[in-house]
């Protein structure tokens, strides 16, 4: 069936920024069309491990994290339903005097955001962790106002509440292009027919770079593999803050714990990796201990054009790392001896779309008129959801947005 429907917005995306743009977009009356490729948070939004944190942040996402977090705060009584929010904490743990310094500097700079993050000793961390048995650590940077939720049930609860305030949903439909007259936007050309709109939002994940290029607006994303696990449920409790130890960790209200391979980089070499290459060296750097490079299959089916389509790949699903998710249990195992033996219950991957300065583009740029971006969420975007969404919001609603929003355009890029 093909389409030709107008709306005030369309919005390409059903991860946690589309479905919160959506939603607010709707409780303010505006008419909304949703469009997702494959179904809402097939992604990013639903393969993260849940962290949902301010602590830690680059000082330039802070106040929208602070919104984001009072929405998290609020989430299930305004949807209705549980996305098994918690406001546990979370807690960064320092296994030397550098590092130990280095938490204690971003105390003293978060305070002027009112950040209520404390230095914990030894002790205090075994009260909180009453089985962390790290050894050699030496302290932690603890927010109690930080938490979790669940990745699977956030996106998709914002997204049915959008369609309840009236937002027109449509999964597998992938746009294929943004149309523009007279140097604005006038739709979006999907694989179901024309979505006209004056205003177009692209919360595209790691897929935005393909839908602005043909309008001249770079967006100079690489694609991180990023992977996770789930246990089966374990004997010991570690729920009182989200943890990022020797690997990252929280434990679900079922006593399953999610582990994630928290410092490695992946990088699957692809085209874009020779075309972007360039721009993330200054990055790659910095992180050389880290990164990790792999030539595989993602190489060929990039030569081969298969991403860039937007209807080959529904869901991008890349194999988890399963020698580093093997890693994190033994980093775990190091931190928790009396958890006994570890199972997975399932592993999985996602590509995360990351920026040279691991900052997001928010933006409405100046061609084509009526454009706002949010993506490029560099690993954080799942906390950070809800705020973006809402200033997306506030942009169309009033013009403007209440943050400053300089860090985050797309003109650093062109
Ligand atoms: C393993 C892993 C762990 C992570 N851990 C955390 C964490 O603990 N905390 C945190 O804050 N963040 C984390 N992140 C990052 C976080 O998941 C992302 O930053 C966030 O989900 C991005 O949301 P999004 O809506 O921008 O993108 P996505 O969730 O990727 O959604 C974009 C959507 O757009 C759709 N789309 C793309 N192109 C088209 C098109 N042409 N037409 C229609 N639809 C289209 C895609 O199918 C996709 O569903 C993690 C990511 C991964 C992979």
């Amino acid at each position: 069936m093909k389409t030709e429907i107008s709306h005030d917005v369309v919005i390409v995306g059903g991860g946690i920024v589309g479905t919160t743009a959506a939603y607010f977009l709707s409780r303010q009356g505006k008419s909304v069309a949703l469009l997702e490729k494959g179904q809402i948070a097939g992604e990013q939004s639903s393969r993260n491990w849940g962290s949902v944190r301010v602590q830690g942040r680059h000082a330039e996402e802070v106040p929208i994290m602070l919104d984001s977090l009072n929405i998290w705060r609020s989430a299930e009584t305004q949807l209705g339903e549980s996305v098994d929010w918690r406001q546990n904490g979370q807690m960064l743990v320092a296994y030397d005097e550098p590092h130990l310094a280095q938490l204690e500097a971003t105390v003293f700079e978060q305070r002027r955001f009112g950040i209520p993050s404390r230095i914990l000793g030894p002790r205090e961390i075994k009260q909180t962790l009453p089985y962390f048995e790290g050894t050699g650590c030496v302290g932690a940077m603890f927010n109690p106002e930080d938490g979790c939720a669940e990745p699977q049930k956030a996106a998709p609860a914002f997204g049915r509440a959008a369609v309840r305030a009236g937002v027109a949903m449509f999964t597998h439909c992938a746009a294929l292009g943004i149309e523009t007259r007279a140097g604005a936007v006038c739709g979006v050309q999907t694989e179901r027919g024309l979505f006209k709109a004056e205003t177009v939002v692209l919360a595209s994940g790691a897929w935005t770079g393909r839908l602005l290029k043909p309008l001249g607006v770079k967006h100079p994303s690489l694609w991180i593999r990023g992977s996770a696990a789930l246990t089966t449920p374990l004997d010991i409790e570690m729920r009182k803050a989200v943890v990022w130890g020797q690997t990252a960790y929280r434990q679900r209200l079922d006593n399953r714990v999610v582990i994630a391979v928290s410092e490695d980089g992946f990088h699957d070499l692809m085209l874009d990796s020779f075309i972007h290459g360039i721009s993330f060296l200054p990055l790659a750097k910095k992180n050389r201990h880290l990164l990790r490079f792999s030539l595989g299959r993602p190489f060929f089916q990039s030569l081969g054009g298969e991403f860039s389509t937007f209807t080959r790949h529904r869901t991008l699903d890349p194999a988890a790392d399963h020698k580093g998710l093997d890693k994190a249990k033994a980093l775990f195992l190091e931190e928790y001896p009396d958890a006994g033996t570890i199972d997975y219950e399932r592993t999985w991957a996602g590509y995360i779309d990351y920026m040279p300065d691991e900052l997001p583009v928010i933006d409405q740029p100046t061609y084509p008129g009526g454009l706002i971006i949010a993506a490029g969420f560099s690993g954080n975007g799942f906390g950070l959801g809800p705020g973006v969404g809402k200033t997306i919001s506030d942009l169309i609603i009033t013009g403007k947005s209440t943050h400053d929003l300089s860090a985050f355009s797309s003109t650093r890029f062109q």
